[in-house]
């Protein structure tokens, strides 16, 4: 659908749970958040019916995220069943990795249409101090399974400064060796995030032209989101660069958010957006839900505005493992 600033909203990122098996140091405390209790958290029927009007409202992709959406039981089949719906045409997922070793051949079946894999580090005992887990090895076999299945798979690197500058362009070979995709995402002062250094995209572009040789920036779209991909002769795959802080992209915005809650979320940088689980566990009829979420995305705000407006209000106080990425 089109919103109030003629942008084509077509793509709605769901979180499924706040609970996550890692405790990354930009996205929460080592103790974990809060979590909400489980009778808040949207039960599967929700979750579609949500997606059944956000489809009638011309929504055509939905990402699966969390917390970290594979703690959440029977996963793969809300996925399944989203994708089954009308108007629906691609369900992704964002997940660390953990657990992905032992679902990858379950979501292939699914017809899952892309895995998108965060990963920071190729060196343990780093992974174990971003994350505070000992878990490394799970990530990497399960990218190596699902690379193997022939999933489509993107790995997400966020670039911190204090961690990963000197892994850039080892952990940019994923796209030398394979047909995949990597992301390089600029860090986002959110929560946590706010206590490390983020490293620009036009460092990382350098880094990995030093190394490599020159990167041309292609025009096709690859991908739902804000990614510039990039090119190189040598490699298999892409390199995409996710610049939020210097390259704001909000003009160009074509999503909305649903946290583990129920908030229809409509800009990650405000609080701004509308329950959706009072009047749904109310009875509110699918027309009137249906109306409700339209007329919220209709007004979705311009956009986010990291550093200059930190003093105005509505400005969101969620670190990003409530909110999902
Ligand atoms: N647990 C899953 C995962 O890690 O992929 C899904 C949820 S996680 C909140 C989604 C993404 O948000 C991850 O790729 C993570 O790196 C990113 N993220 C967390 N904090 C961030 C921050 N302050 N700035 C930018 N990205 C952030
Ligand atoms: Fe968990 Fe993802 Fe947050 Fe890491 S970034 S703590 S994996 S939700």
């Amino acid at each position: 659908m089109i919103d109030k600033l003629n942008r084509n909203i077509e793509y709605i990122r769901i979180s499924v749970t706040d609970r996550c098996n890692l405790r990354c140091v930009y996205c929460m405390s080592e103790e974990g958040v809060e979590n909400i209790s489980h009778k808040e958290i949207l039960s599967y029927d929700e979750i579609i019916r949500i997606c059944k009007c956000v489809a009638n409202l011309g929504i055509k992709k939905v990402k699966i995220t969390g917390g970290e959406p594979l703690v959440r039981k029977d996963i793969v089949k809300l996925i399944k069943d989203i994708k089954s719906l009308s108007g629906i045409e691609e369900v992704t997922i964002t997940t660390n990795g953990v657990l992905l070793y032992e679902r990858a051949e379950e979501l292939y079946e699914a017809g899952i249409d892309a895995v998108n894999i965060s990963l920071d580090t190729l060196d343990k005992d780093k992974f174990l101090k971003i994350t505070r887990r000992d878990k490394f090895e799970d990530v990497y076999k399960s990218i190596n399974k699902l690379i193997d299945l022939g999933v489509r798979v993107k790995i997400n690197c966020l670039s911190i400064k204090e961690y990963n500058l000197d892994e850039i362009t080892k952990i940019a070979n994923y796209a030398k060796y394979n047909n995949i995709d990597v992301r390089f995402i600029e860090l986002m002062p959110i929560g946590y995030g706010k206590n490390f250094t983020g490293i620009s995209n036009e460092v990382i572009l350098g880094l990995l032209e030093d190394e490599y040789g020159s990167f041309k920036k292609v025009s096709e779209k690859r991908g739902n989101g804000p990614a510039v991909y990039y090119k190189n002769d040598k490699f298999k795959g892409y390199i995409g660069l996710i610049s939020a802080i210097s390259n704001e992209f909000c003009e160009t915005c074509n999503r909305v958010r649903i946290t583990a809650n129920g908030f229809l979320k409509l800009c990650l940088h405000y609080n701004k957006g509308i329950d959706l689980k009072g009047p749904i566990r109310n009875n509110i009829t699918d027309k009137e839900l249906e109306n409700m979420i339209y007329y919220a995305i209709l007004n979705k705000p311009l956009g986010h505005n990291f550093y200059h407006d930190s003093n105005i209000e509505n400005i969101e106080s969620k670190n990003m493992v409530q909110i999902g990425g």
